[in-house]
């Protein structure tokens, strides 16, 4: 939702004020009560804060580049996806794309292109109450990337203010520079403030299955079939795949398998050779009104056919589309009622390379976290082809790697461990990684220092660099992911207001 500019209020630190002037020439707006700026302090991860001077929130990437000339500002981009004009309709080549403001939320962005035009955009996130300019920013990874590649592949175009200033559009053919950098770029290089973005003839219905394994080389050898079937030819739709803890505990075990309340998960079907973990791959299928309901079961017992998993365990509704898609949002409700969504969330998020899969899975699944997290432990190939290496996320080497999300949603202490004991946890497995030699990478990465980052990015790391000196060469932008220093200044706002 929101991108930071360089620089925040840090204890006892002096700072200088927004120039009237400046102010008085926003068409947004800025706000510097203690309340809105707290606010803007926070973030879903809730385990730091950084306090801003002031939180502005533009309606123009005009407003964006005038905040640029100014100091310590966080900028809330839903502002300038308010105006229903940001939705625009573009046809090229014969294919549909939509532009949507950066600050636009992506299920905003799902119902306005479905019940405008009857299109949506390819590949998604699972949740969706995020901003489309904060997605691209990272990668924006779902159950359709193994064919469509993540969120930063399917778009065409880019309004970017730079951390020069400059509104620059962007493309694979235009400033492609810039363009390359801001995808998967962490905001090092400018704020997204429009994007074009691929969409492809909305599904009314989705068949949502999951069905379970015992043996993880059976989980993954499937995942791996399923995700190298040819587009239009075979295949589902959406595959990803989750870790369950092999036991009836409601947070992490057998009872979150179902997809429909009225389904039981009977565990007489698990194997007694199953471990202390069972593995389940969740799939879908896209189904239009003409599709007829026998067709569907006959295309997704064929599918389903030659998979090993465990016979009876095997769950599916029939949903909506915009339900399908929606389905983490009845997750936020839940967790807001218990008060998790707004407790601290010690996330960890791993690109791991196939190869190193086995054992990833006999000291990590098996072994660490063998109880469990309170919440979702996904686990699912992705392909690396689908990638583009120009964009500034790096991921591993290998032609499949494996995405590993941790998404812990526990109770504040004292009903939950401590949060320390959490974090402890991740930086135990990120070490294991490291330890064992693993291809592997973080997804949506912070590190403390630049050493890390350099490694992080590895043979990647001088073009990061470079990039940063071209678009953002006084280190304005997100300072919070800790990459670069910001390059003192004299100083720019000379009047003290
Ligand atoms: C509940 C939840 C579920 C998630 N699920 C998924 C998932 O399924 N798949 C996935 O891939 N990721 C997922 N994420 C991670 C998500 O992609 C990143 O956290 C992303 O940054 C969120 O966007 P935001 O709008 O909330 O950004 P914010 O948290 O507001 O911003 C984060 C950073 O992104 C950058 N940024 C934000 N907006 C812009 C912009 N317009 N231009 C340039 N830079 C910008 C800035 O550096 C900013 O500091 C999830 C996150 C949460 C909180």
């Amino acid at each position: 939702m929101i991108a930071y500019l360089e620089h925040f209020v840090h204890g006892n630190d002096t700072e200088v004020p927004l120039q009237n002037d400046a102010v008085a020439a926003l068409e947004g707006a800025a706000s510097f009560n203690f309340g809105a700026t707290s606010l803007a302090a926070k973030d879903f991860g809730g385990m730091k804060s950084a306090h801003p001077l002031a939180l502005i929130r533009p309606s123009s990437a005009t407003d964006v580049a005038r905040a640029m000339a100014e100091r310590g500002l966080v900028l809330d981009m839903r502002a300038m996806a308010d105006e229903e004009d940001h939705f625009t309709l573009i046809c090229l080549d014969e294919s549909p794309y939509v532009d949507v403001s950066g600050g636009a939320l992506w299920e905003d962005v799902l119902k306005r292109c479905v019940s405008r035009f009857g299109l949506a955009p390819k590949s998604w996130t699972d949740y969706l109450g995020l901003t489309v300019g904060g997605t691209l920013s990272n990668a924006g990874v779902s159950g359709q990337a193994f064919r469509y590649g993540p969120q930063t592949a399917s778009v065409a175009e880019l309004e970017v203010v730079t951390g020069k200033g400059d509104t620059v559009i962007c493309s694979e053919t235009q400033n492609s520079e810039l363009f390359f950098a801001t995808l998967g770029g962490l905001g090092q290089f400018g704020i997204i403030t429009r994007a074009r973005i691929a969409l492809q003839q909305a599904p009314n219905m989705v068949r949502w299955i999951r069905v379970v394994y015992s043996e993880f080389e059976d989980f993954t050898e499937d995942a791996e079939w399923l995700v190298t079937r040819k587009e239009g030819v075979d295949g589902f739709d959406y595959v990803e795949g989750f870790v369950v803890v092999n036991g009836d505990d409601p947070c992490n075990g057998w009872p979150t398998v179902p997809v429909n309340p009225n389904q039981q998960f009977d565990p007489v079907h698990v194997p007694r050779s199953a471990g202390p973990v069972l593995y389940c791959l969740e799939l879908a299928l896209h189904c239009h009104h003409s599709d007829h309901p026998s067709e569907i079961d006959m295309e997704v017992d064929r599918l389903l056919g030659r998979l090993r998993f465990i016979k009876g365990l095997r769950f599916e509704v029939d949903v909506t589309y915009m339900e399908f898609l929606s389905r983490v949002k009845r997750v936020e409700e839940d967790a807001r009622v218990n008060g998790i969504w707004d407790a601290p969330h010690p996330w960890l998020n791993l690109f791991v390379s196939k190869s190193n899969m086995a054992e990833f899975d006999r000291e990590v699944f098996k072994k660490i976290l063998k109880h469990g997290i309170g919440g979702p432990i996904l686990v699912y190939p992705l392909l690396r082809s689908k990638w583009d290496s120009r964009h500034s996320v790096v991921v591993p080497d290998s032609n499949i790697f494996y995405i590993i999300a941790l998404l812990r949603f526990i109770p504040p202490p004292p009903k939950g461990p401590p949060t320390e004991l959490l974090v402890a946890q991740n930086h135990a497995i990120i070490q294991l990684c490291y330890t064992r030699g693993f291809d592997f990478k973080q997804y949506l990465p912070h590190y403390q220092s630049q050493d890390h980052w350099k490694l992080h990015y590895g043979d990647k790391w001088s073009r990061f660099v470079e990039r940063k000196a071209n678009f953002d060469p006084l280190a304005i932008l997100a300072p919070g992911q800790k990459i670069f220093t910001r390059i003192p200044q004299p100083s720019i706002c000379p009047s003290h207001n």
